[in-house]
């Protein structure tokens, strides 16, 4: 199949390959996500066939607003969806809700629940709007690899297997976005994004459960390996510099110098072949995470070493959750032990 690049002057042609059942990639403020109509089952089956995505990891339906959401669910809306909805929609907060027979349940992953967002990218909604139904995207990427937030990206992963590409820039955010379990009697973060734990409980006015032992679900997807470049994924979670060092030392040597650093600039010179600059505030390391991985992949490294400091706060818990899935190795705290 070949694959043609769009842009926002030619939506038209997108639009028309949604209606017969295609799969379309297409920019969001989260990551660039890989569309088809939510409520054809053999449209979404060509999602989960494209990025080599297992069968029970649902896809998020995204809608225009909040009466969109009202048709996929089943039940009355729930006070903490509305807040959420009312509070962050449109933008990168997704919530999952009861759902009703609106999405095929092979789209939902088997799960009884719909996982929901209203994105605020003019691209993503013009394409909603044309389309005049639902449409289910995951990320645009071969299943386990970085979340595209460029055209490009998506071309190197999906080129030959889908149609159109629309190319909308960079994505704003350049994480997914945060995902709150509202089906049961208390919240859940099911993944966290660009919006942090303590700003879903200022605007909900109670505590967020974090999945765990004491909580009765998980997000499906969660058991998968995710976000992982090419080269293995070495992350120095440490503070004290001469601490880094000592780690950076160690590594430079076990991988030959062929190490690619991606770090805050005061370690660009510390004996790395190849050096990106990972932003100084979460915001832009959220930003430059994934492209990072991407562009010093290029490289052909035997390792990507990054250095980030983790810090709970905002978006840092959602990047120290992508880091701790995509590493192969930690040094100092250790995050989360890949599954
Ligand atoms: P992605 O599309 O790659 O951003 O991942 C979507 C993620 O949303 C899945 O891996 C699940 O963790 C979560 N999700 C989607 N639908 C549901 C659902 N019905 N119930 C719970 N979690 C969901
Ligand atoms: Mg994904």
């Amino acid at each position: 199949m070949k694959t043609e690049f769009l842009t926002m002057e030619n939506l038209g042609k997108a639009i028309d390959a949604l209606r017969q059942g295609e799969i379309v990639a297409f920019p969001t403020e989260t990551v660039y996500g890989l569309g088809a109509d939510a409520t054809n089952t053999r449209a979404c089956q060509k999602i989960f066939e494209a990025k080599g995505r297992p069968a029970d990891n649902p896809l998020i339906i995204h809608v225009l607003d909040l009466s969109g959401l009202e048709r996929l669910i089943r039940g009355p809306l729930p006070e903490t969806a509305r807040i959420l909805a009312e509070t962050f929609w449109p933008g990168p907060v997704t919530v999952v809700l009861p759902a009703n027979d609106t999405i095929p349940l092979a789209v939902r992953g088997g799960m009884p629940t719909v996982a929901i967002r209203v994105p605020s990218d003019k691209i993503a909604r013009s394409l909603i709007e044309g389309l005049g139904r639902p449409i289910a995207a995951p990320s645009a990427n071969r299943s386990g690899r970085p979340s595209p937030t460029r055209a490009l990206d998506v071309w190197h992963d999906l080129r030959g297997q889908i149609p159109y590409i629309i190319d909308g820039g960079e994505s704003l955010v350049g994480l997914e976005s945060t995902i709150v379990d509202c089906s049961l009697d208390e919240p859940v973060l099911l993944r966290p994004g660009f919006v942090g734990l303590e700003t879903l409980e200022s605007v909900l006015k109670r505590k967020v459960l974090l999945p765990g032992a004491n909580t009765p679900h998980k997000a499906p997807g969660m058991k998968y390996t995710h976000y992982a470049p090419h080269a293995p994924v070495i992350w120095i979670n440490m503070k004290e510099d001469h601490l880094i060092e000592e780690a950076l030392r160690k590594l430079d040597h076990e991988y030959h110098r062929n190490i690619a650093l991606l770090a805050p600039l005061k370690w660009q010179n510390y004996c790395a072949k190849f050096f990106l600059a990972l932003g100084d505030n979460v915001e832009t390391v959220a930003h430059g995470l994934f492209s990072g991985f991407r562009e010093l992949d290029r490289h052909n490294p035997d390792a990507i070493v990054v250095i980030w400091d983790e810090n709970d706060s905002g978006v840092g818990l959602a990047i120290a959750n992508r880091l701790g899935k995509a590493s192969l190795k930690q040094f100092g705290r250790v995050r989360q032990v890949r599954e």
